[in-house]
């Protein structure tokens, strides 16, 4: 059977390393930063990327690879690449579409981490960013494009609003103005969307969340469609239709075609930005990815059953998750993720942020952590800590009220959550 008909599950286990005869049934770790070569010129024909091959393992490795293609055939993808972050993951695929003098337009509901780096860090480098409600209408959102406008950015599921993203009214926006959707997958998983199907042209992760699993490595993932014409708008993107002089004016889009987006990201921005995953950490990733299809459903189950929990709850002011019926976005969620959408939700306690950070600090099996989408059960106040750059304001607009708890429902026995949530309410 071809890979790419394959169920999402059979992917998680075995798609990305095949093992020849008599090679090991598990992904080796390949912990070798250099790869040996007869002769010079074999070596050469690499670096001048006629040939594909492994030489030094800040642009490519086997144990990335295998797992970067893994990660592609989940989502439906042409090809992948790791990176040594998520964030560094949305750099370099903000990177390798816009320069200086560019523009972005991306969803104001975003990670906070990601809403910096669009609006604070890449301006520094000469690229703008307009953050548009991504809910408003067409219209609305359109008044955001400029003539230099080159990618347009959302997230599935949007940390730590848990808003939806109409991926396909993104799409139409987007391929409207020429330009591709950038969608951050990260809380939704392929588990419970594939993008690429709803007409987004690249997907970002951080594979430190769900994919990992396990809260044990830090890392991220860029997979492309294959399906943006770059050449179509050729004029738009001179980094991946002109020739680079970095590589004796190579052209990207002529020589790799559908792979050319994945080929500069490698062995443009890689080599000169260097933010590679650690072979180690793929091997980690790896195995999170084996079990991801198993864990994802058990984390969204005892999701839906705590958010049903505090909405029937006194003490509790507010629930935020799209599985409730009474959520504003629990139509769309039912379009793009019909089999479930993830384990974070959020919600605020009568009494505001004091009460909040009072009840936080009286949990016991649910721990306070800065993280999201692991196994263990945690919270974080983002007001106080991943957002606290942010003003009040900006807050707002992100969909984030101060006394916003996020809570992060892992995989043990939901009952015991719920118990663990009851003594601290009680408290
Ligand atoms: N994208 C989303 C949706 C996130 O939630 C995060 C981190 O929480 C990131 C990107 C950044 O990922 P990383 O922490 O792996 O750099």
């Amino acid at each position: 059977m071809k890979e790419n008909k394959q169920k999402a599950g059979t992917l998680c286990v075995q798609a990305g390393w095949k093992p020849k005869n008599g090679e090991p049934r598990v992904l080796p770790v390949y912990q070798s930063t250099t790869f040996k070569y007869e002769t010079s010129e074999q070596m050469a024909r690499l670096f001048d990327l006629k040939e594909s091959g492994y030489f030094y393992t800040r642009l490519q490795n086997p144990t990335n690879d295998a797992v970067a293609s893994k990660i592609a055939a989940l989502e439906g993808g042409v090809a992948a690449m790791l990176t040594s972050s998520g964030q560094a993951a949305n750099f370099f695929t903000c990177f390798n579409i816009c320069e200086a003098g560019d523009h972005i337009v991306s969803a104001t509901s975003i990670y906070g981490g990601t809403y910096n780096l669009l609006g604070v860090t890449l301006k520094k480098m000469g690229i703008d960013c307009t953050f548009v409600d991504q809910d408003a209408d067409e219209a609305e959102i359109e008044k955001a494009f400029r003539p230099n406008t080159k990618m347009m950015f959302g997230e599935t599921l949007s940390n730590p609003g848990v808003m939806v993203l109409d991926i396909e009214k993104f799409a139409r926006i987007a391929h409207k103005h020429g330009v591709p959707l950038v969608v951050d997958n990260t809380f939704a998983t392929p588990i419970n969307c594939r993008p690429f199907e709803w007409g987004a042209d690249i997907v970002t992760h951080s594979t430190t969340k769900y994919m990992d699993g396990h809260a044990c490595c830090v890392g991220g993932a860029i997979v492309d469609s294959g399906n943006f014409d770059w050449e179509a708008h050729a004029d738009k993107f001179p980094g991946l239709c002109q020739p680079d002089e970095s590589y004796h004016g190579l052209t990207y889009t002529k020589a790799f075609g559908k792979l050319a987006f994945i080929t500069k990201a490698t062995s443009q921005l890689m080599r000169d930005l260097g933010s590679i995953q650690s072979p180690m950490n793929a091997f980690l990733l790896n195995l999170g990815l084996e079990t991801l299809h198993l864990r994802v459903p058990q984390h969204c189950k005892n999701a839906q059953i705590v958010a049903e929990w505090l909405e029937k709850c006194d003490k509790v002011a507010w629930v935020n998750y799209p599985g409730l019926k009474s959520n504003k976005y629990y139509e769309l969620a039912q379009k793009y993720l019909p089999n479930g959408l993830c384990g974070v939700l959020s919600f605020g306690l009568k009494g505001g942020r004091d009460v909040a950070i009072r009840f936080m600090d009286n949990l016991k099996l649910v721990a306070i952590v800065t993280h999201v989408a692991d196994a263990r059960s945690c919270v974080l106040h983002p007001a106080s800590h991943t957002h606290r750059q942010l003003t009040d304001e900006q807050l707002l607009e992100a969909g984030i009220a101060p006394d916003l708890i996020r809570f992060s429902v892992g995989i043990e026995n939901v009952e015991d959550i719920l118990a663990d949530i009851e003594q601290a309410l009680a408290k």
